[in-house]
């Protein structure tokens, strides 16, 4: 694939010289971002998602490798790639950027062609692992993040409330009498109406380190990262209202004339020794209750 003008490139480095001659090298071919320190790329990172970052290892402030610690540590831009750029001989910062978790490296002094084809090589490696990584933890028929994905980010997202404490919040949405409307209206209906409200669960949910998910059937789960009690309700209200309004028409629903759904909500700090199966079990027991209840409704229920 050739290098299309969409792609973003982070040059991070404090000497002006060398942002000047590696935005030479890439000039008309991609997008070049610049930052003269860490906590500036770091930043930029977050804002303008680039494709790859070229990082400078011996910066003022924090260095290379606290960046790139920093970038790993965050869901949404670990997996961009990062180039090392190192000074001569200095394979000590190598194999360290490496074991990091670095894509690569080049040594100072820059060799452009060099440069261009290791930023080529690792563009072409990421479009091909994007595509991968898309197919896996997507939902074939909605589009959204699928079960499996969901489970992955749970257990990283539980990991790190067990670190860093703060409440983690979990959504767990079930479409209402959704058999009749499938034997009623039709197979390809359901299914049309699954891509809608997977949508607009998304649309409401998603953002940050919010994830929506097709948890199987007529099930959506949604992971809620540092979201309190009120807040989880109030997001789980919003997407129960939200899909509402979307107005497919229910006629065989005992609770209203559109699609509706139910939720569970469970709020928790995370420990060690308490596993994502039991916020799983307390946010099904919490649908469950909004079911019994009378349905298109929210449960909810927090632990410490
Ligand atoms: P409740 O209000 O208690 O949730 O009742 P319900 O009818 O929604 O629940 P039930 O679990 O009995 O039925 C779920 C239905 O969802 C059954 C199945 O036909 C339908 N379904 C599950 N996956 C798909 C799918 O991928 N496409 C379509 N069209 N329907 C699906
Ligand atoms: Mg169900
Ligand atoms: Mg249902």
């Amino acid at each position: 694939m050739t290098a299309s003008s969409q792609e973003k490139i982070l040059i991070v480095d404090d000497e002006l010289t060398n942002i000047e001659l590696l935005a030479e090298i890439f000039d008309g071919q991609y997008e070049v971002l610049f930052a003269n320190n860490g906590s500036k790329a770091l930043e930029i990172a977050q804002e303008a998602h680039p494709d790859i970052i070229l990082l400078d290892v011996m910066m003022p402030g924090i260095d290379g490798f606290e960046t790139c610690a920093r970038l790993k540590a965050q869901r949404s831009l670990k997996d961009i790639p990062v180039i090392f750029i190192t000074g001569m001989g200095d394979s000590e910062a190598e194999v360290r950027g490496l074991e990091m978790g670095a894509a690569d490296y080049v040594t100072k002094p820059i060799n452009p062609p060099v440069v261009l084809a290791r930023v080529r090589n690792l563009l072409e490696l990421k479009q091909a692992r994007d595509q991968l990584q898309r197919l896996a933890t997507t939902d074939g028929l909605t589009g959204i993040a699928n079960r499996r994905h969901f489970e992955q980010v749970l257990h990283m997202e539980h990991e790190n409330h067990v670190r860093r404490g703060g409440e983690l919040s979990l959504l767990m949405m079930d479409i209402d009498y959704f058999k009749p409307f499938n034997d009623s209206y039709g197979h390809l209906h359901g299914d049309d109406c699954l891509r809608r409200v997977a949508r607009t669960i998304d649309e409401v949910v998603g953002g940050g380190n919010n994830l929506a998910a097709r948890y199987g059937g007529e099930e959506f789960v949604c992971i809620l990262p540092d979201t309190d009690p009120a807040s989880a309700v109030a997001l789980g209200e919003s997407v129960r209202q939200a899909v509402e309004a979307l107005a497919i028409p229910h006629a065989h629903s005992d609770v209203a004339a559109v699609i509706t759904t139910s939720a569970g909500v469970v709020t928790s700090r995370c420990y060690e020794d308490r596993s994502v199966l039991h916020l799983l079990a307390m946010a099904d027991e919490q649908l469950y209750h909004a079911k019994a209840a009378g349905r298109n409704r929210i449960c909810a229920s927090s632990a410490q």
